[in-house]
């Protein structure tokens, strides 16, 4: 569609579109009341704390606790082999780190804990603490570099303006917890007792070190915030908190076509509902949208908002528009 395109029905739906931005994402607060003033829910969105009494298996052994569409709630995976369990994303906060540990007891008891972590940003790992004593800590390095180095101005930024007044108890009493052992380079493979389990990353893409989880047997991908389904991708671009050295979209499109050449059979994404390949199609086409609308408008200041929710009308979290477009403008 080009930009000329959008009809007036186009503009009617903008206007309804208040309705679906009532789950807001994990963007700071000032930015989102802006999309959706006086949204009552802005200020009434659910604890972002795992539930994890309701697993879904997957495949024998493997499990995943869904976000529920909750904003800061992420995928999180447990994947059970005869000596040892994966798990994958701890979730924000002590209370969300243990209630995955108690579960993946309760789902693989006796054996080995491994955690992974898709990356470094806190809604997947700042709680990371509670698996220390228990559990192998194992990611990349760049990862673990990204947390130690802007770990503290993460904590500091989600407490001070992504996390709602109600929320900000979650990042109480959180260390940052670095792994026990990092491997260099892109790729590491190892064997739970008969499942095998292969890490990747493309380098610095949504964030730093970003890595997906893949099971090569069952072909299910973990792609942490490299994707989101039926959401506006987050491209986190959130000065000084998170700057534009910390994104790479370019790179980032690398990464999504590696993962389509896995050919994986369900893709579970950082945040929505699990899938297949045509969750990474649609955030390659979304790049490319973004990066069409503003070669086609010229770098004028022009609110470029509407262009691009029009494109995309059922897709949460709107407020992840304006920092995509911020990065590209740099980038351009
Ligand atoms: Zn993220």
């Amino acid at each position: 569609m080009e930009i000329e395109d959008i009809t007036s029905a186009d503009r009617r739906k903008l206007l309804k579109l208040p309705i679906l931005a009532g789950l807001v994402g994990a963007l700071p607060i000032e930015a989102a009341a802006q999309e959706q003033k006086a949204d009552p829910l802005l200020t009434a969105r659910p604890m972002p704390t795992v539930d994890a009494r309701f697993p879904a298996e997957m495949a024998p052994g493997v499990f995943i606790l869904p976000d529920k569409r909750i904003p800061l709630v992420p995928n999180i995976g447990i994947v059970v082999g005869t000596q040892a369990a994966l798990v994958v994303d701890c979730g924000l906060g002590i209370d969300s780190a243990e209630n995955v540990l108690r579960l993946t007891r309760e789902l693989a008891p006796g054996r080995r804990i491994i955690l992974t972590v898709t990356h470094a940003h806190p809604e997947h790992g700042f709680g990371a603490q509670v698996f220390r004593n228990d559990a192998h800590i194992y990611y990349n390095a760049a990862q673990r570099d990204y947390l130690m180095r802007s770990g503290n101005g993460m904590l500091d930024g989600f407490s001070a303006s992504v996390l709602p007044p109600a929320h900000r108890h979650l990042l109480d009493g959180i260390e940052l917890t670095p792994p026990h052992e990092t491997y260099d380079g892109s790729e590491a493979a190892f064997d739970l007792g008969g499942r095998e389990v292969r890490l990747r990353t493309w380098g610095t893409a949504h964030s730093p070190g970003d890595q997906i989880v893949f099971l090569p047997q069952e072909r299910i991908l973990f792609a942490g915030d490299l994707l989101e389904e039926r959401m506006f991708p987050i491209v986190p671009f959130f000065p000084p908190m998170i700057g534009a050295d910390d994104i790479d979209v370019a790179k980032w499109e690398v990464a999504l076509n590696g993962i389509l050449r896995l050919q994986p059979r369900l893709i579970v994404p950082g945040h929505g509902n699990l899938g297949g390949t045509e969750i990474p199609e649609a955030v390659l086409g979304y790049f490319k949208a973004v990066s069409n609308i503003l070669a086609q408008t010229g770098q004028q200041n022009r609110d470029l908002r509407p262009l691009i929710r029009a494109r995309y009308p059922t897709w949460e979290n709107p407020e992840f528009i304006p920092p995509a477009l911020a990065y590209f403008r740099l980038r351009a």
